[in-house]
């Protein structure tokens, strides 16, 4: 649908979401197959077809795909040695699972902050944390590091601080599927990688995630736990609490004609973005990119002059039926994560409280984004 003319002679537009699901005749004859070879179980041929062209698309060989990003996030740090009253530092500027599979994996979150280079974790910040917590001998067995709306974070400078600490590093590239970073895939930047395939991500399987390592038998393990931890006998013998996470064949038949998709969506996103810079890159600053990175164009992100004029921003585009969303509220000013330990730098509070996610999805059309870009730039002049 294409903006119409109205009874009373006004201009009316379809909604304009954030970053809706991008799906079609491919889908459809995926999904479809799949349903007709009766493989409607989480387990099956697009099922195994599709971690083998995950692990072709990323470069590692061990892939294993679950029902969502949190619960890839969740099995990624059990796999890691991740117990019961561990702490593990997490990015304090994410969505709110990167946080709470730690809590789920018996895990206490300790939020680090990011810089303005990429807006991820702060290497400089995470040195100062370690080498404190060096000191106390009180190393955190693991962190969550987000690639925030799909930028990569710095792995050279934090790979090299954990290495030595043998601290894991968990890569949340929830958001960065379809990313590289000098040339390297996104989820293949740390000790062991997550991706998200929910539906407002750049590829979706309505609801699912992969967890990758460079070790296949890592791989096999996240799959074992995946599946009710089953030892392979008849009986059903178990020797570990499991967890029912396993993606659907069906699912991961989507999957496959998503990846296959995957470049042309990515470009149709950075096309937009594009597109932003060009209308309203004299008056907001936008997400920078570092060098080196190739994004994947996820949401488009601006920083208002202050948070007035984000409040503006986000009204008026509410008001004319255009989705925008606030940048990812921190998590050190979460009420679930209140009195939890912060290293906070007033980065992620400032970005958070100026910030705004732009209509971003890779069906948006250029007239679109002419619409949200005029409405923004109203806004602006108050
Ligand atoms: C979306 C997201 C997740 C969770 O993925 P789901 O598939 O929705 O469970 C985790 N971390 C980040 C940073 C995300 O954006």
């Amino acid at each position: 649908m294409s903006p119409s003319s109205s009874s009373d002679g006004s201009t009316a537009h379809r909604r304009i979401y954030l970053s809706p699901p991008d799906t079609g005749e491919l889908e459809r004859d995926y999904v479809l197959r799949a349903l007709e070879s009766g493989w409607v179980a989480p387990v099956g041929p697009d099922l195994d077809d599709f971690e083998r062209d995950l692990a072709a698309f990323t470069g590692w060989s061990g892939v294993a795909a679950v029902s969502s990003g949190t619960a890839a996030l969740h099995l990624a740090l059990l796999v890691s040695g991740v117990q019961p009253g561990d702490d593990v530092l997490v990015s304090t500027f994410t969505f709110a699972a990167s946080a709470n599979a730690v809590v789920h994996a018996g895990g206490t979150p300790v939020f680090v902050d990011s810089d303005r280079v990429t807006w991820n974790m702060d290497p400089n910040l995470l040195a100062d944390v370690l080498d404190q917590r060096r000191r106390a001998n009180r190393l955190p067995r693991a962190l969550v590091v987000t690639n925030l709306y799909g930028q990569c974070a710095d792995y050279d400078a934090i790979g090299g601080l954990c290495r030595e600490l043998g601290v894991a590093v968990v890569e949340d590239a929830a958001e960065a599927v379809g990313s590289t970073s000098h040339g390297r895939s996104a989820g293949t930047l740390a000790d062991i990688g997550v991706f998200s395939f929910n539906g407002n991500k750049v590829m979706t399987t309505s609801s699912g995630g992969a967890v990758l390592s460079p070790d296949p038998t890592v791989a096999d393990r996240v799959r074992y736990l995946a599946t009710q931890a089953r030892q392979p006998v008849a009986h059903y013998e178990h020797t570990d609490v499991g967890f029912n996470y396993r993606m659907s064949n069906l699912l991961a038949a989507l999957g496959r004609a998503q990846l296959e998709r995957l470049p042309d969506m990515v470009r149709a996103r950075r096309r937009s973005n594009d597109q932003y810079r060009a209308a309203l890159g004299t008056t907001v600053d936008f997400m920078p990119l570092a060098p080196g990175q190739e994004w994947n164009g996820w949401l488009t992100c601006i920083v208002t002059p202050s948070a007035d004029a984000r409040d503006r921003v986000l009204s008026t585009l509410v008001a004319e039926d255009v989705e925008a969303r606030p940048l990812w509220k921190p998590m050190h000013e979460q009420p679930v994560f209140a009195g939890r330990t912060a290293h906070v730098t007033g980065v992620s509070d400032d970005l958070f409280a100026r910030g705004v996610c732009l209509p971003s999805g890779s069906r948006l059309t250029p007239n679109e984004v002419d619409r949200v870009s005029a409405l923004v730039a109203r806004a602006l002049r108050g």
